[in-house]
């Protein structure tokens, strides 16, 4: 489903997918804009970074508490991932609520969350990674993925949604949404991921984009959304934002523009509040 997704400025700025607004699923994809950090992690960082420069821990904390009030929350409703390009999802619970905010991070790879809780704020951090953000509309179940090349090629996705369904879901009844993450304008890779996702499936060769140099411009959008219909998720249950990363560095945090040095993006997801 193409369309276009929806630009809010509260005292974050982030992103909605028209297809999730439909449903009322509380959900954010932020951008780099409306918090505290100062360069080069200016200014909504979701992460004290792996470079030499670091940023402090208190504008970090800050920072999710000033996106965790979009949804009228604050950063001890927030469960952050652990991510380390695992295929890893977790079922998320009362005890996560803080987790890697005011509570210690998980101890073991976590690159993806599911919840039944309400006003659980599930979190993924990206930075030309692909989030995405998964809502059962029927059963109100949440899910959220980092899915960058290597959970794409694990399947990540599908991970979270057999998840979903050991929770109660339908497939049928579940709609996805994939963030901003870098374009096939700009994500290279080597021939290696041509042949791994061709692979895994010989249509996924229409994702890569060859070169003249012998590597290829990769479709991680495209991609994506083809192991969600593929994982069972209807074609029209899939909004996906198409804005790169890579090109919008004003906008956005990008590894490949960026390197190290640089701030890293977060997308929120939880369950509709039930009508008291
Ligand atoms: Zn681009």
């Amino acid at each position: 489903m193409n369309q276009q997704f929806l630009l809010h400025k509260d005292t974050a700025v982030y992103y909605t997918s028209p297809l999730f607004d439909t449903y009322s699923v509380p959900h954010a994809f932020f951008t780099r804009h409306g918090g505290v950090s100062a360069s080069p992690f200016d200014t909504l960082n979701f992460a004290v970074g792996t470079g030499e420069k670091r940023d402090d821990a208190q504008s970090v904390l800050l920072n999710h508490r000033i996106a965790a009030s979009v949804f009228g929350l604050d950063e001890t409703s927030v469960c952050r991932t652990y991510q380390t390009h695992s295929t890893t999802v977790l079922l998320a619970d009362e005890n996560d609520r803080g987790r890697g905010t005011v509570l210690p991070p998980y101890d073991c790879d976590v690159d993806g969350l599911v919840t039944v809780c309400e006003e659980l704020i599930l979190s993924v951090r990206s930075a030309d990674c692909v989030p995405i953000l998964l809502y059962d509309v029927k059963n109100d179940i949440c899910g959220a993925v980092h899915s960058g090349w290597r959970g794409t090629q694990g399947n990540i996705s599908g991970v979270a949604i057999e998840k979903m369904c050991a929770l109660g879901s339908d497939k049928k009844d579940i709609i996805a949404a994939i963030g901003p993450c870098a374009g096939v304008c700009c994500y290279e890779v080597g021939a290696e991921l041509y042949h791994i996702f061709t692979e895994i499936n010989k249509d996924y060769s229409k994702y890569f984009v060859p070169k003249e140099n012998g590597k290829y411009f990769l479709d991680l959008t495209g991609l994506n959304t083809a192991v969600l219909i593929n994982n069972g998720i209807d074609d029209n249950r899939i909004s996906a934002c198409n804005i790169c990363t890579c090109c919008n560095t004003k906008d956005f945090f990008s590894h490949r523009v960026m390197g190290k040095e640089r701030g890293t993006m977060a997308s929120f997801i939880m369950n509709r509040r039930k009508a008291k």
